[in-house]
């Protein structure tokens, strides 16, 4: 269906987005099990989970009884069995990174802290399902499926320790406080283990009774550090310690543990070998937490995402309700029907917030789709480093970086029109695992700390925003959709599992690896052709400012300031993570193209989508259009602030700000801006017999070298053409769709 045709009709959006359109968006449209897991989630969170809230269980911080009862609600409802495999008693067979991101978004659709309490049981199996053994595999996960009626045992609940008290880990992950030492190491037997470790703001802590914790060897019979299996029974202390006086996510349980307890070395996480007398775990906690953390971040950007978009239903019904019941304000009448939505800012501010929204959805579900494709790759690569005997990680590393020149020849054959590519060379190159998972790993690197810094961070300033619509109600717990508490949940998810810094920390590295970096290329190529097919999505002015960011990231790692200082570098936090969050703007407006088009592409294949199809699509188009516009407008500031910014400004003297007036002056005199000179009537008056006619760059612009990036900025504000048209659009869209009568869950 063509978009352009959609609009020639005046379709106009009828409905919120619903099931069947979300399964095309975000491509589960083919999977059944992950259709009904969605249903499942989200009978639990809009049944006990929103029940909780409504009844103000989240003002306390305890972990109580009726919070408690969450946990079965989840084992019912097959929330918790999910991240098994069928062998191990889960029911969902092959990598589970999607199916875990739709639990995620229901249940935060509804409370960050519920979803949280779930996830945090699968983060805790993380460590185990990433880098255990076989046995530790099977036992561990097993034991986490709820028992069956007729078994007569108890379900194992984890927690993840890796955050330890003040100087210890924190953003920091290699300070840690915690130590492993040998206890008891009888010939011919397994060593036992002392192990101590306290833990800070650890999630689930009331309840579980297994941890996973990241510990540092104190022995020198023990190599490095480890992730380490520690059991509720075990000989010694299973402190759960004192709960975190929390402001945030109170469905869910944290405390700061004290554990000391004596464990077999078999409860290392990978197991261990045996060197000169020396245990040596087999994974390194800093192994283990950097497996776990890239799969599970996904799901945490995508919680504040689902926040964003479950406001959008509340704010409407709350603006179009507004003045109902006043004197004089009959049915049918605008001020009855519409009520604050006659006011176009509250249209365009709700406008914004469903684009943060529905980009960062499309990031987190495509960075989810990824890991999907991943999974089984990663699996193809243990065993070609098993056959190679290719062991550790930094061996690995170089066997990889053996395979980049390769993988830039299959970017490269494969960007080249048809006629003029090697074919069998390609197809070589594409079918090469090695070269499917260095490709792969690259982008993954880049999208999953990308969705966990742009979808919480700018999420939580969008949820701001969305509670600022309703006005003082949105700052009650009678807040419909508790938006209130959604906004302060969005911080934490900003914060844990690694806070934002964390995150520009590793795109700064990971985004200017130079496979990444040629697939970007070719995104700007993919985002210029959808532009002459789809011009109202905005991807115009996207590859605008995607050259923009890559013309700046190549200025900036060959470029010094203006004291000789290298300017790209990791402690120049001012320089690579301004860039870092640039990029993340682009990303999410990408992702969020290609879902429209996806939508475009198969809605009409589903008859309860393509009825509503042309106006949905020409809405989405517009809410395209606008992020697309704003992300750009963020990318052009952020890109010549560092640009210019690191140049010496001429002495600050009376002679070199009247240049910058006399520039304005003559601005004037053309008629390019209205008078301040008001004095000046012509150039004689401005300039000095015999000057030269100056170049109107005041001293403070030094274009040498940057003619180039004048005229990629210049053309991208030349590419915002129309998005304020968009926005219109959208926002009226926004004053007719049709929303159900009173929201699915309680207030
Ligand atoms: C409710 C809750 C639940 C949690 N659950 C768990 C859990 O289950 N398991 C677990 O292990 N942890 C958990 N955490 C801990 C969480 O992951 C940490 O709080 C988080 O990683 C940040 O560590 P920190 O608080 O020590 O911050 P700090 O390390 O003190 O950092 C504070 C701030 O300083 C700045 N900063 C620090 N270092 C740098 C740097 N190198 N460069 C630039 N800026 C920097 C950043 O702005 C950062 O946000 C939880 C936390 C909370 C609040």
């Amino acid at each position: 269906m063509d978009i352009s045709a959609a609009k020639d009709k005046f379709a106009t959006l009828q409905t919120l987005p619903g099931d069947d359109v979300r399964q095309i968006m975000w491509r589960f449209g083919d999977r059944f099990d992950l259709q009904m897991l969605v249903q499942s989630a989200r009978s639990v969170a809009r049944g006990p989970v929103a029940r909780l809230v409504a009844e103000g269980a989240r003002n306390t911080h305890e972990w109580t009884e009726q919070k408690a009862l969450l946990l079965g609600a989840f084992d019912e409802a097959g929330i918790t069995t999910a991240y098994m495999d069928p062998d191990q008693g889960g029911y969902i067979a092959g990598p589970k990174n999607l199916a875990l991101a739709l639990i995620a978004f229901e249940l935060s659709w509804v409370d960050g802290g519920a979803a949280t309490c779930s996830l945090a049981g699968n983060l805790a199996l993380a460590p185990i399902h990433e880098r255990g053994t076989p046995e530790q595999r099977d036992t561990y996960m097993r034991r986490a499926v709820p028992p069956s009626p007729e078994e007569a045992r108890k379900i194992g609940r984890g927690a993840f320790g890796l955050t330890e008290p003040i100087p210890y880990v924190g953003v920091e992950t290699g300070l840690l406080g915690g130590k492993v030492r040998i206890f008891q190491w009888e010939n011919g037997k397994e060593p036992i283990l002392q192990v101590d470790k306290r833990g800070r703001f650890i999630t689930n802590m009331g309840f579980a009774n297994f941890v996973t914790a990241a510990v540092d060897s104190a022995d020198e019979r023990i190599k490095g550090s480890c992730m380490i299996i520690l059991e509720e029974s075990d000989p010694g202390v299973f402190d759960r310690g004192v709960p975190t006086r929390k402001l945030v996510h109170q469905l869910s349980s944290t405390r700061d543990p004290v554990l000391s307890l004596r464990v077999p070395a078999s409860r290392i996480v990978g197991g261990y070998t045996i060197k000169d007398g020396i245990i040596v775990p087999r994974y390194s906690h800093g192994e283990i937490i950097e497996a776990v953390f890239r799969r599970t971040r996904v799901t945490v950007g995508l919680m504040t995402s689902a926040k964003l978009l479950s406001s959008i239903e509340p704010v409407i019904r709350y603006h179009r309700s507004r003045f109902r019941g006043g004197e004089n304000i009959a049915p049918g009448s605008p001020r009855y029907e519409l009520g604050l939505q006659m006011k176009e800012d509250v249209l365009h501010r709700l406008v914004d917030v469903w684009a943060a929204g529905e980009a960062g959805a499309a990031l987190g579900f495509e960075a989810a789709r990824l890991f999907d494709e991943l999974d089984p790759l990663e699996k193809k690569m243990d065993q070609i480093f098993a056959e190679q005997k290719v062991e550790g990680s930094r061996a690995q590393m170089k066997l990889l970086s053996g395979v980049q020149k390769d993988a830039l020849e299959c970017l490269a054959l494969s960007g080249q029109k048809p006629e003029s590519q090697k074919e069998e060379r390609l197809k070589q190159l594409q079918s090469n695992t090695l070269v499917q998972y260095t490709l792969l790993d690259s982008l993954v690197n880049v999208l999953c700390p990308a969705c966990k810094l742009w979808n919480t961070g700018h999420g939580a300033n969008m949820m701001r925003e969305a509670v600022s619509l309703m006005g003082g109600y949105g700052i009650t717990e009678d807040c419909p959709g508790f938006l209130g508490h959604k906004w302060m949940d969005a911080q934490l998810e900003a914060t844990y599992e690694g806070p934002e810094a964390v995150q520009r920390r590793q795109l700064s590295v990971t985004m200017t690896n130079e496979l990444f970096l040629a697939q970007y290329q070719n995104w700007i190529q993919e985002m210029r052709q959808i532009a002459s097919s789809h011009p109202g999505t905005g991807a115009c002015t996207l590859a605008s400012a995607m050259r923009l960011w890559r013309w700046t990231l190549d200025h900036l790692r060959e470029s010094t300031d203006a004291d000789g200082t290298k300017l790209y570098s990791s402690s120049r936090q001012g320089v690579t993570f301004p860039l870092a969050d640039a990029l993340c703007w682009l990303l999410a407006a990408r992702s969020f193209i290609l879902d429209v088009l996806e939508l475009e592409n198969k809605g009409p294949e589903n008859p309860v989508v393509a009825e509503a199809l042309p106006g949905l699509l020409a809405f989405m188009t517009d809410l395209c259009h606008v992020h697309s516009a704003r992300a750009s407008g963020e990318v052009g500031r952020i890109c010549a602030e560092l640009v210019h910014g690191y140049n010496r400004h001429p002495a600050w003297t009376q002679e070199s700000c009247n240049a910058c007036y006399q520039d304005e002056e003559l601005d004037t005199i053309e008629g390019l801006i209205p008078g301040i000179a008001s004095a000046a009537r012509t150039y004689s008056d401005v300039i000095e017999p015999n000057q030269a006619h100056p170049t109107k760059a005041g001293p403070c612009v030094r274009f040498e070298g940057l003619d180039a990036f004048v005229r990629l900025r210049m053309k991208l504000d030349g590419c915002l053409t129309g998005a304020r048209m968009a926005k219109d659009r959208a926002a009226s869209s926004l004053s007719r769709v049709m929303i159900p009568e009173a929201l699915d869950y309680p207030a």
